[in-house]
């Protein structure tokens, strides 16, 4: 599933059930699930 951090505004991959930003490691609800999906 895809995240996008609400801290730093990144988007980032993750199928971690607890997942972590990669970049300042904010989790829970500064996470939050990105669920458009962009045509190809
Ligand atoms: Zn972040």
């Amino acid at each position: 599933m895809k995240y996008k951090c609400l801290l730093c505004g990144i988007e980032f991959e993750s199928d971690e059930a607890n997942p972590v930003c990669p970049v300042c490691g904010a989790t829970g609800d500064d996470l939050v699930p990105v669920t458009e999906e962009e045509s190809k």
